[in-house]
């Protein structure tokens, strides 16, 4: 399948009227490193940390994770690698960690909430980074932020950080870019100083439709219940668009949504410029992306919510059937 987009693989996402797309991928295991070179990827837009800590059976030594990180960017060969610092609790429970038996683990003490009350794992890991950037950029991302507070909180961890490195006489990473997923709904409607505080946002796309439907992402019966294409998210996707825009934010997508071809052309006539997916699915959304007018997808999706649709969907569909 993969083969079939060979052609296009070094071929920037440009729209046909003229939107450039940046194309990045998510990852977490040394295994998806090759697939920057494979996939045409323009860097790695989610990089999740917890998976190197989920497949040991005790926590891993500040050394073992700065040698890890270190090779990731080594990878990279200078494109932009986000991480993400530890997103644990919910669905991802570590084996060595006392459990802690909640009644709604996905609403529960979780990623940025664990980090803040403990931050002693966090500043390992925040030191295991700059460590691994060893004088080149790096990119910091906090999972789960619900309110401006925690990202201060998160960023002042940073800065502490960056402090006893130099006063430990380690060298600094060369810039230090730090931002925050949007995951809950309510970091969408931060004072707008949050936006221009923070470096940058990226939307996690799983995690906010979950809780913009309250549908339990892991749960089969109502997972599929929402569409992504709601006129109802899409109209949420488009303010969150124009509030880092009134700030100069970056802002990127990165669920799964972001590598389902229809869901990820109508993020990009929402706004989104950049969208972070798995490296296999760079292929068949910049295909589309390719061969699609932004402007008549905006015009398509404003034409079905003035109908009073339900889902944009329908109507892009049968866009996309009159286009061969
Ligand atoms: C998300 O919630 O969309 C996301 C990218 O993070 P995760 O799937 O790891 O929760
Ligand atoms: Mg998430």
């Amino acid at each position: 399948a993969q083969a079939r987009y060979v052609s296009i693989r070094d071929t920037p996402a440009v729209t046909r009227d003229g939107t450039r797309i940046n194309m990045v991928m998510n990852a977490g295991l040394m295994a998806d490193l090759p697939s920057l070179d494979n996939s045409g990827a323009e860097g790695v837009g989610l990089f999740r940390t917890e998976l190197q800590f989920l497949v040991r059976n005790q926590m891993p030594k500040r050394s073992e994770l700065s040698a890890l990180y270190s090779r990731v960017l080594d990878a990279a060969h200078g494109k932009r690698v986000v991480f993400r610092t530890l997103d644990i609790g919910s669905d991802k429970v570590l084996p060595y960690m006392k459990p802690t038996d909640e009644p709604n683990p996905a609403l529960g003490w979780r990623a940025i909430r664990v980090g803040l009350d403990k931050p002693g794992v966090m500043r390992m890991q925040l030191q295991a980074l700059m460590r691994a950037a060893n004088g080149r950029p790096l990119t910091i991302m906090f999972p789960f932020v619900a309110q401006f507070e925690e990202y201060r909180a998160a960023r002042a961890e940073v800065d502490k950080t960056i402090a006893r490195e130099k006063k430990l006489g380690h060298i600094l990473p060369e810039t230090i870019e730090v931002g925050a997923m949007l995951e809950t709904p309510s970091l969408a409607f931060a004072p707008q100083k949050f936006f221009d505080e923070v470096g940058f946002v990226s939307i996690g796309g799983n995690d906010l439709k979950q809780f913009f439907f309250a549908a339990d992402r892991e749960n089969e019966r109502v997972r599929r219940r929402y569409d992504t294409l709601n006129v109802s998210f899409l109209t949420f996707i488009e303010r969150i668009v124009e509030r880092c825009a009134l700030s100069g934010t970056p802002l990127s997508f990165c669920g799964e949504d972001a590598g389902r071809p229809i869901e990820a052309l109508c993020l990009a006539a929402m706004g989104l410029r950049t969208l972070s997916m798995r490296p296999a699915s760079i292929g068949p959304v910049k295909s589309l992306l390719l061969r699609s007018n932004l402007e008549e997808i905006r015009k398509i999706i404003s034409d079905a919510r003035h109908r009073g649709e339900q889902s944009v969907r329908p109507a892009v569909m049968e866009w996309l059937r009159t286009q061969g």
